[in-house]
């Protein structure tokens, strides 16, 4: 592998396949060869993908879960000080993207040892990247809560979201989450990607309902991401354009200043807050 600069210690975060192996990159093979240690979610996972490969690690296979997280930093950092390079992998994808890794990552940095990357697959890029939807500003959501009060807290932002929307999801729960999704926003866009470079691959496009209703007969099987499409700037509310120009008014903006960070902050049309901020000057007499 290419040495760090100084040809010191360093953590080198690597990317594994999110289903078909032939997508780890040689310079991830070479580092998981050539590591003086590799930090793992599950030693055994990553013990099978380096078979599969046919190579011999030169260093000890540890585990790295979330709740060794914080102890194996301590451990990491000792060894990088000393001139160790340690790979950090998770069982499938990129490690610290809904997986273990961030804190130690984190904690690394936090030294100031060198942090680098093999990069590579990870399930909410590639959804993103096939799925057709605006990508020039997304935002990933990670894993969808299951309670209750939570959802419907998280739901209720997203229906101002100008940004597309990038979240895991159980196969057991999708249908469900996709039908409430489709209760609360109506015909909003969803892409869903199945089993993303397996031999099952699926992509499902369409309204959330249309989503929903293809897997109407039967169970949805394998991993899942989902990608909704971002709040049409007219979805929003026109209470909430005004609250949003309130408060930048309320700071001493020019009504100019308040539409141009209204437009910006919600995705809206200039003209369309525009509008919203002389009915609010009006009112105000001014
Ligand atoms: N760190 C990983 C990454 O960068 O891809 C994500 C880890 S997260 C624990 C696992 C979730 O990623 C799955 O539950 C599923 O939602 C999604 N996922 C992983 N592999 C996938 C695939 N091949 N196709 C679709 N979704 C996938």
């Amino acid at each position: 592998m290419q040495e760090p600069a100084g040809g010191s210690g360093a953590l080198v975060v690597v990317a594994t396949p999110i289903g078909n192996l032939e997508d780890l990159s040689p310079r991830a093979r070479a580092v998981l060869e050539s590591a003086h240690a590799i930090y793992c979610e599950d030693t055994r996972r990553t013990r099978v993908l380096l078979s599969a490969f046919g190579l011999s690690p030169r260093g000890r296979l540890r585990s790295l879960r979330e709740h060794n997280e914080m102890a194996q930093s301590a451990e990491v950092i000792e060894l990088i000080a000393a001139g160790s390079v340690v790979a950090l992998a998770s069982d499938a994808g990129t490690p610290g993207i809904s997986d273990p890794g961030r804190r130690v990552v984190a904690a690394v940095a936090e030294a100031g040892l060198v942090v680098t990357t093999t990069p590579g697959p990870s399930a909410v890029v590639a959804a993103l990247s096939v799925s057709g939807l605006e990508t020039e500003r997304f935002v990933m959501e990670g894993f969808v809560p299951r309670r209750a009060g939570e959802r419907r807290s998280r739901f209720a932002d997203w229906a101002r979201e100008p940004r597309t929307i990038v979240f895991y999801e159980s196969p057991q729960r999708l249908v469900a989450t996709l039908a409430e999704l489709a209760a609360l926003y109506g015909d909003r866009r969803v892409v869903v990607a199945r089993e993303l470079t397996k031999l099952h691959e699926e992509l499902v496009r369409g309204t959330l309902a249309e989503v929903a209703g293809h897997w109407a007969e039967g169970e949805v099987r394998g991993e899942v991401v989902v990608v909704l499409a971002g709040a049409e700037p007219t979805e929003l509310p026109a209470s909430v354009i005004r609250e949003a120009l309130e408060a930048h008014l309320g700071t001493g903006a020019s009504v100019r200043d308040a539409v141009g960070a209204v437009a910006s902050e919600l995705g809206v049309a200039h003209r369309i807050a525009y509008d919203v901020a002389l009915e609010i000057r009006s009112e105000r007499g001014a």
